[in-house]
């Protein structure tokens, strides 16, 4: 296989990227000067040695030091509630938008409606676990923060239905995002007033 077909291959592996898509990368890459080419095959070497995954909320950022939990999971939040989202893009958008202070997980993808083992397209096991370690801290209210889009209804009915039980007996409250946020719309697209409209109406 040649160097072409071999990086082409690779970028498929990326989210909605087929065939044709991933050669045309492969030949932009090649019409470019080496310098961007080198520069960008040593961020890419570099991403997974400075970035790690935070053992509480499960997003990505900068390793700090030996510890495994990041810094909205150290300080600076309030640990009374814990926003659950589907991916970091989500959890970029909620903090720029400055409208909320407590604590988040990210759940890792929705569910596609039709999926036979829902369980393993998200962290359902890790929010079931930290929910648990929560309450000792003072958890009081968990926010489903979710597109609102098929795929997004289906995996919050999905986990509201899966985090019950649990949450009734700890006595904490299950809540989710208010319709501020108009149907068909991802969260990561949402502006910083329509998530705090939709964070103020949430029930
Ligand atoms: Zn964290």
């Amino acid at each position: 296989m040649s160097n072409i077909d071999s990086l082409a291959q690779a970028f498929m592996k990326f989210p909605g990227i087929g065939t044709r898509q991933a050669k045309r990368f492969v030949y932009f890459l090649l019409s470019q000067d080496p310098y961007y080419v080198d520069t960008l095959a040593r961020e890419i070497a570099a991403l997974k040695k400075n970035i790690v995954q935070c053992t509480g909320c499960f997003r990505f950022y900068p390793r700090l030091g030996e510890g495994t939990l990041c810094n909205v999971c150290i300080d600076d939040a309030d640990s009374a509630t814990l926003m659950v989202v589907e991916k970091d893009t989500d959890f970029e958008s909620v903090r720029r938008s400055g409208s909320y202070a407590g604590r988040y997980f990210i759940l890792g993808g929705t569910i596609p409606v039709l999926e036979k083992d829902p369980a393993s397209k998200i962290r359902l096991h890790e929010l079931l676990t930290r929910v648990e370690g929560g309450a000792a801290d003072g958890l009081s209210e968990i926010i489903l923060a979710l597109s609102a889009n098929p795929e997004g209804d289906f995996t919050r009915d999905y986990v509201l239905k899966a985090l019950t039980p649990l949450a009734t007996q700890l006595g904490i409250t299950i809540t989710t995002l208010g319709r501020g946020l108009s149907t068909g719309t991802e969260l990561e697209y949402s502006d910083g007033d329509t998530l705090r409209h939709a964070l103020k109406n949430r029930g």
